[in-house]
């Protein structure tokens, strides 16, 4: 890895927080994959990014496992107030991106990234689940969630806030590389 280069092509990017692991560091948690059954978010089995279709907690850790080390990020953005749905999906879409290049960053320097983000994926307006396969597989990014890793743990484990204060959305992206 080349942590220098990847520290300085990222530092322009609107990353809040970020953090280097050891995947041996990385919680995984079968009370999360239960929390995805429960779907509680609404995206449980509509999408390649999400359980069952990512496989098993075994199978998702198993991936995430092969690479040695690991990259957390969130990105935070302030909204007008708590119903501000807009700006809540906006956000998504700006950290999604900015995911996309962050990747592209670990592409360049590391061999083969896997690439978790935010829940569901919304490259696609209708996805192909579970009817063909995905179309994007590039583009697409499995849940970090839905890999059963428990987020709000694994964050105050790197020292990166969970909640960045009143009317804010943070959200989270993890890159495992070698
Ligand atoms: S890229 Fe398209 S087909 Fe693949 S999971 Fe996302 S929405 Fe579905």
């Amino acid at each position: 890895m080349n942590k220098f280069n990847i520290e300085e092509e990222i530092k322009p990017l609107p990353i809040h927080d970020y953090a280097f692991l050891k995947t041996e560091e990385v919680i995984f948690s079968e009370e999360v994959r239960e929390i995805c059954k429960g779907n509680s978010c609404g995206l449980y089995d509509t999408s390649w990014a999400c359980p069952p279709a990512v496989g098993s907690l075994e199978e998702c850790q198993k991936q995430c496992l092969k690479h040695e080390d690991a990259f957390i990020f969130t990105t935070a953005t302030q909204m007008k107030d708590s119903y501000d749905v807009q700006g809540w999906l906006e956000a998504r879409e700006e950290h999604e991106k900015v995911t996309d290049q962050v990747g592209e960053v670990f592409r360049k320097y590391t061999k083969s990234p896997l690439i978790l983000s935010t829940e569901g994926c919304s490259v696609c307006k209708s996805c192909t689940y579970p009817n063909e396969p995905c179309r994007f597989p590039e583009k697409m990014y499995p849940a970090t969630e839905g890999y059963g890793i428990l987020v709000m743990k694994q964050a105050q484990l790197c020292g990166i806030k969970y909640n960045n204060g009143i009317n804010t959305v943070t959200y989270f992206s993890m890159i495992f590389f070698n």
